[in-house]
């Protein structure tokens, strides 16, 4: 098997074939920083890091390109309203948008371009079209594409070419439009005195202005794969089901047409949508939640992947708060099993240990390389951890290839919640109990030490066979949320549940 996507190029699902042996280029529109990302956009990117994640465990060297569109028609509308600069009005967004990627343990990307930084090769690109006379100029001193002049406008969204409205009585200057308005587009926007107020006018050879948002993508990801590697088609082209039309369009449209490529990438993934229903965020914080929202509710990251990823990509999402709860049940089993199984490592697998790996390794991989079917994946783990749990109960251990296994699954996956946990060292303090209070500490960090206390209680009061005793400090421990774990060596662990 290898791997296999759903190319939205052709609705149909190809066997992914990059342009060279070995590597990939990975094109995904990264959000427009007028305002922190909400969690529907962060599901797009949760899916493209797992995207990323298995083309890296598949052997692929990945050059991962990610834009942050830092001037468009909100960000100058925002910062005018506020009467600074767009420079400084986005820079809190695009600190807060990394925090927001690192808190859901999403992979940095390669070179995060931003716009503003890329004007060169930008104008570069309108030039282009312009002599081959496929870009013109408006009345209003713009730049516009001429979708009557590229034939296969229309490719990836399927467009009935008869909705087509070419011409200058059609024409749109703003950045997003209905798909019914299928139309000539701006490349560049002549400078307007709100554009100057906020620093968002560059020179030109065909005027001062400002790109186009499509315009954006097509200069910043032709500059930096022809930089690294000379060329001039991306192997997979990722985002929103929302972009399909009119914004990869249009990228197709300008980047094919400047090029004289076919193909502008040769596979175009979308993620669906994930809406926020019936939660208590959504009730707080109305329908845009965001990660911080998220993250001040407490809501656990891994859970959040964990949630994600138990849904397909290409089917929509409904985060509740049931979701979201059993989620974070089931990152908590990842975490505690991951401890469990660090823990009993053996210099050669167990019989059973070793199939039930190679298992995992096996239908991992066949799910992921179906046009990444998460949700099975991640079904062949929770396998293998109920199987892995019952192996450890009867005393078998596991050794390199069960660990590889699901050490490679995790990696991908990443969303165990590992437990507090502290390990029980002594069963020689006779008498400990008689010092320890039976009210858990309010503060979290002394309440672990708490358990750590009892359960070294607990191991004396086994070791001096007053098993009433023992069983007395389990219930305790257990109201105030901690398992003690024993080993079969005699050790034990005490974790928060
Ligand atoms: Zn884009």
């Amino acid at each position: 098997m290898s791997l296999r996507l759903f190319n939205t190029l052709s609705r149909r699902v190809e066997p992914f074939v990059p342009l060279a042996p070995g590597r990939v280029t990975l094109y995904t529109c990264g959000p427009t920083v007028w305002n922190y990302a909400h969690i529907g956009n962060f599901r797009t990117f949760l899916f493209e890091d797992l995207l990323r994640r298995w083309l890296e465990a598949s052997g692929y060297e990945v050059f991962h390109i990610m834009n942050l569109t830092d001037v468009d028609d909100r960000i100058i509308k925002e910062a005018g309203a506020k009467a600074v600069s767009i420079r400084d009005f986005v820079a809190p967004y695009v600190v807060a948008f990394d925090e927001d990627r690192e808190f859901l343990r999403i992979r940095p990307a390669h070179a995060y371009p931003r716009a503003t930084e890329y004007v060169a090769p930008m104008v570069r690109l309108v030039e282009g079209l312009l002599e081959k006379g496929v870009a013109y100029r408006g009345d209003d001193g713009s730049i516009y594409f001429s979708i009557e002049r590229f034939p296969a406008y229309g490719r990836l969204s399927q467009l009935d070419r008869r909705e087509l409205k070419a011409g200058a009585s059609e024409r749109v200057a703003s950045d997003e439009y209905a798909k019914e308005d299928a139309r000539d587009f701006a490349l560049w926007k002549a400078a307007k005195p709100e554009d100057e107020a906020v620093g968002a006018a560059w020179d030109a050879p065909f005027g001062r202005g400002r790109p186009g948002w499509h315009l954006e993508c097509s200069a910043m990801a032709l500059e930096l794969i022809g930089q690294r590697y000379g060329v001039d088609v991306l192997d997979i082209h990722a985002g929103g089901v929302d972009l399909i039309f009119p914004h990869h369009e249009d990228e197709i449209a300008q980047s094919c047409a400047f090029t004289g490529r076919e193909d502008f990438a040769r596979y175009w993934l979308h993620g669906e949508f994930l809406n926020v229903r019936g939660t208590k965020m959504s009730k707080r914080f109305g329908n845009i939640t965001t990660p911080r929202d998220l993250r001040q509710d407490g809501v656990d990251p891994g859970a959040l992947r964990l949630l994600v990823f138990q849904t397909h990509y290409r089917q929509k999402l409904d985060l509740t708060d049931d979701a979201l709860a059993a989620a974070r049940e089931g990152a908590r089993r990842l975490g505690a099993f991951a401890r469990r199984l660090a823990g009993s490592a053996g210099a050669a697998d167990g019989a059973a240990f070793g199939a039930a790996g190679e298992r995992l390794r096996a239908d991992f991989a066949a799910a992921l390389d179906e046009d990444l079917n998460a949700p099975q994946a991640v079904a062949a783990l929770f396998e293998f951890v109920s199987e892995g749990n019952r192996l450890l109960d009867g005393g078998e251990l596991p050794g390199p290839v069960a660990l590889a296994a699901w050490r490679q699954a995790d990696a991908v996956l990443d969303a165990a919640t590992v437990p507090e946990a502290v390990e029980v060292t002594t069963a020689a303090a006779s008498g400990l109990a008689a010092s320890l209070s039976e009210q858990p500490p309010p503060d979290a960090g002394a309440r672990l030490s708490w358990a750590a206390g009892w359960a070294n209680a607990r191991a004396a009061a086994k070791a001096a066979r007053n098993f009433a005793e023992a069983d007395r400090i389990r219930v305790l421990l257990a109201a105030a949320g901690f398992d003690v774990r024993d080993r079969r060596d005699g050790t034990a662990e005490v974790v928060k549940r």
